[in-house]
């Protein structure tokens, strides 16, 4: 809370969180029926609850199923955990050699500057890390992490997450980024973020700016469906790629909000037509705790992609992964088109699902 704070005025996004939902008891605020309001009370016990008005205001109230109410205001059935479901599903603990720092894979590091965000996701894999303590930014506290990142000449990627690296004010940006460009066999540095789609107002110069500097700039934004995608994120989009920044994004594939070929073709289609981000992946659903009522099952997901296989073209097509258990990383869950193989002929399915041969033909 502090972290949004603290920043430099611009009243513009400053209204957005304080007219928004910052604790359960402004759920009070909110068109719900008791009942629900209730529900949705009692519901927040396991994970925190906030969204900015910009947020809110894209919700039909009227329809109990909106896939934008779905991602933000607590349900019921968060309350249900299932055997099996996960409190770090993809085991970003396991992996951290010191504190606010994961390494997996050799050439890239997670770095975790803030564990608050401008949302809390009712789907968050991390909900636990972020409800232990409130644990914001300080310099003193990325310490470790900064020596480690100086100390192994193999990384070349920091990825900012969290929490919500953009809940961050620009002061703090601009000095976690001076800091990691120091570092010189670092070469790029990648944000993870839900703020260009729930606090468009919040990509202003001056956050553009604290980013701006030797390394390559990467955001990697989260939205989820097209109801998102509106004239404020449109406008926030703009100054990012204004800005020299490479944008992707991923989603998760949300029973209820986005689990339908409609839906996930529209979104990718005015990702990349109109906000000028690329699909990277489509998530499925990994094991955290009290979701099985938002996941769907993989063959529900291979289906699903093999569809925008037909129908997007490719720059608009994510690709759909998992990130496994016990730290087995994302890998690719998308249907094997491969349906047999005799010697250097293989049999693989077209798009039209007519299976055609192709003979290998190479030299010795
Ligand atoms: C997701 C993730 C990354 C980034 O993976 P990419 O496939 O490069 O997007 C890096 N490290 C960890 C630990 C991750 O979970
Ligand atoms: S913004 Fe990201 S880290 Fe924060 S609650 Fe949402 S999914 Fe989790």
């Amino acid at each position: 809370m502090t972290d949004l704070k603290d920043a430099t005025r611009a009243p513009d996004w400053q209204d957005d969180v304080r007219h928004g939902v910052r604790h359960v008891r402004d759920l009070a605020s909110l068109p719900l029926s008791p009942a629900e309001r209730q529900a949705a009370q009692e519901a927040a016990a396991l994970h925190k609850v906030r969204a900015p008005k910009a947020y809110l205001d894209l919700i039909d109230w009227n329809d109990p199923t909106d896939p934008i109410r779905a991602q933000v205001i607590p349900s019921p059935d968060e309350l249900v955990e299932t055997e099996g479901e996960l409190g770090d599903p993809i085991a970003d603990h396991e992996f951290s050699p010191v504190p606010r720092l994961t390494h997996r894979h050799a050439d890239r590091v997670l770095l975790f500057p803030t564990y608050q965000c401008a949302v809390y996701c009712r789907f968050c894999f991390r909900k636990e890390s972020l409800t232990s303590i409130g644990r914001g930014y300080t310099r003193e506290a990325l310490e470790p992490a900064l020596a480690y990142i100086a100390d192994h000449p193999e990384i070349r990627e920091v990825i900012l997450t969290g929490g919500d690296p953009l809940s961050l004010p620009d002061k703090a940006l601009a000095e976690i980024r001076a800091r990691i460009e120091a570092i010189p066999h670092v070469r790029l540095l990648r944000i993870h973020t839900r703020v260009p789609v729930v606090l468009p107002s919040r990509i202003t110069s001056g956050l553009v700016e604290a980013l701006q500097g030797r390394l390559m700039v990467t955001v990697v934004t989260h939205f989820n469906h097209a109801r998102e995608i509106t004239d404020a994120t449109e406008t926030a989009c703009r100054t990012m790629r204004q800005a020299g920044f490479v944008l992707l994004n991923q989603s998760v594939l949300l029973k209820g909000v986005n689990d339908s070929v409609e839906v996930l073709e529209e979104l990718c289609r005015e990702l990349m037509y109109r906000l000028g981000v690329k699909p990277y992946y489509l998530h499925h659903g990994d094991l955290a705790r009290g979701m099985a009522h938002r996941r769907t099952t993989i063959a529900q997901g291979q289906a699903l992609v093999e569809a925008l296989r037909a129908r997007l073209s490719g720059i608009c097509n994510p690709v759909y992964v998992l990130d496994l258990p016990e730290g087995g990383g994302k890998v690719p869950l998308g249907p094997c088109p491969i349906e047999g193989r005799d010697g250097d002929s293989w049999q693989i399915r077209g798009l039209d699902g007519a299976v055609r041969t192709y003979r290998e033909i190479v030299s010795e």
